[in-house]
């Protein structure tokens, strides 16, 4: 497939390795496929242990140096990346949307907003303090020094191609770390393209690599193995995330994990109606469902269940579904037909058990990659939607009488990454934000990553925060020197 790209530089057929573009070994390759109709884009090295060692062992040599420079040298280079993914910033999203398919406008904004991970940590860079505490005798001063971890591995999904990159390489840099990446099979070329900007912007060969590969597994457990890799940071399903936890367990490496979610949406009987049926759809709709902070349940009081449902469900009935870079589409297709077999699984398990569909809720005659925006009221909590992540276009909406009852709801999960809730009264909206279970709070608005806010979970939903002044920390270790003799 021809892209209409402005710098065709940026789509890449080969994978990033020690500072070099490799091709394919044995000639093993895979086809990068677009989802809206399965077409080949391109076909990229299918790599292996090898070529992850190698790029490992670069990433530590070239390490050492990339710390000695001054904060300031790496800030200016990360600052450089930063202006050259805005400055391409339509092609980025034209091979964003055509591997992962969400519209072209959707995709853009991923890019930029984005980007500003790579911003925000390249001003971080220069603010990387240490301290001087009082020593425990008149002779001695305690001097506490942050210094990078090392080498870093992440593992990124496919719902967000570019956006999961940037906002884990951004601080790795800043902080005088190295990165390998192994991005999702499904959505490398995103990865390769800003690999490509990295390295026009000045980051040193072989301090950020690019492992293409379908073999996840010995490429993860390499990561987790090898003593040369300091860090694992991984963004994906709560299962991979636990095992890279029990496999890392071994050499204690640092770990970042940004896990599934299954954020309740909570709308109260003294909220803005129309705010929350907004908030619901951007929520739940964006991505086709597919991100890990979307409402996954819709909590709505009685008293204002039945307006609430019937607005939603009108603007869900609105949304126009089509191929990514269609103008106006709202929906592209999801990432596979797997996921389109676990939606199918999720309303007939609704359905089944007493379940019924206001609007969608079958497969779309656009392809076996579509289903259409569904939204469901009667849902209970012994329902699979309610128990599982669904990641895709599906509102089940569950009545509740009170507070009391929707907190206990909501928090009736092993997960706790994000939550939302509409409301107006001052006292309610203080009490549920403390006692929702999440790393993060939506109060009267669906939208929570930004560069300056700490993104995360807590329960099983992940460890680490990504972004604001706290992301950086996951990327460096502590010191302390105890100074004598004064
Ligand atoms: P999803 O089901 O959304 O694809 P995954 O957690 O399976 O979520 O995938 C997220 C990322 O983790 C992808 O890059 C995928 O290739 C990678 N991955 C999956 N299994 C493993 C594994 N055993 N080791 C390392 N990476 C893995």
């Amino acid at each position: 497939r021809v892209l209409d790209l402005k710098d065709a530089s940026l789509l890449v057929d080969r994978a990033y390795v020690a500072g070099e573009w490799v091709g394919a070994s044995k000639g093993r390759t895979f086809a990068v496929t677009d989802p809206f109709d399965g077409a080949v884009i391109l076909e990229l090295p299918d790599l292996d242990v090898e070529a992850t060692r190698r790029a490992i062992d670069t990433a530590h040599t070239v390490q050492k140096d990339w710390a000695k420079r001054t904060a300031k040298e790496r800030s200016q280079i990360l600052r450089r990346w930063y202006d050259l993914i805005v400055d391409n910033a339509d092609d980025l999203a034209l091979i964003l949307t055509t591997e992962q398919g969400k519209p072209l406008p959707e995709a853009k904004g991923e890019v930029i907003s984005n980007a500003a991970y790579i911003e925000w940590f390249a001003e971080e860079a220069k603010r990387i303090d240490g301290d001087i505490i009082p020593g425990a005798s008149p002779s001695q001063r305690i001097l506490v020094l942050k210094q990078p971890v090392g080498v870093c591995a992440a593992i990124t999904p496919w719902n967000f191609p570019n956006g999961m990159i940037t906002r884990k390489v951004g601080p790795a840099l800043a902080a005088g770390c190295t990165m390998v990446l192994k991005p999702a099979a499904q959505t490398p070329l995103s990865a390769l393209a800003l690999a490509v900007l990295a390295e026009r912007a000045g980051v040193p060969k072989g301090a950020f690599s690019v492992i293409t590969t379908t073999d996840a597994k010995p490429v993860g457990e390499e990561f987790c193995h090898n003593p040369k890799v300091a860090k694992i940071t991984f963004t994906g399903s709560t299962n991979v995330g636990r095992w890279l936890m029990r496999e890392a367990g071994d050499s204690i490496k640092r770990l970042s994990l940004e896990l599934g979610g299954n954020a309740p949406f909570i709308v109260f009987d003294d909220a803005d109606l129309d705010a929350a049926v907004e908030g619901a759809l951007a929520s739940k709709f964006r991505n086709a469902g597919q991100t890990c902070v979307c409402a996954n349940r819709i909590y709505v009081q009685e008293s204002v269940a039945e307006a609430f449902s019937a607005k939603l469900a009108d603007k869900a009935k609105a949304l126009k579904l089509g191929r990514g870079t269609e103008a106006g589409v709202a929906m592209g297709p999801l990432i596979d037909e797997r996921a389109v077999a676990k939606m199918e699984e999720h309303v007939q398990d609704a359905l089944a058990k007493g379940g019924q569909v206001l609007v969608g809720g079958k497969r779309s005659d656009l392809g076996s990659t579509f289903f259409e925006p569904t939204v469901m009221t009667g849902i209970t909590q012994a329902m699979k939607v309610t128990r599982e992540e669904t990641f895709a276009p599906l509102a089940p909406i569950i009545t509740f009488k009170d507070e009391a009852e929707v907190i206990g709801m909501a928090n009736a999960t092993e997960f706790g990454l994000a939550s939302y809730f509409y409301a107006k009264d001052m006292a309610r909206v203080w009490r549920v934000a403390e006692a929702l279970e999440s790393g993060m709070v939506g109060v009267n608005t669906p939208a929570l990553a930004n560069e300056m806010a700490p993104f995360g979970g807590v329960k099983q939903s992940g460890l680490g925060r990504e972004g604001s002044k706290y992301g950086i920390e996951g990327f460096l270790e502590i010191k302390y020197i105890n100074l004598a003799g004064l």
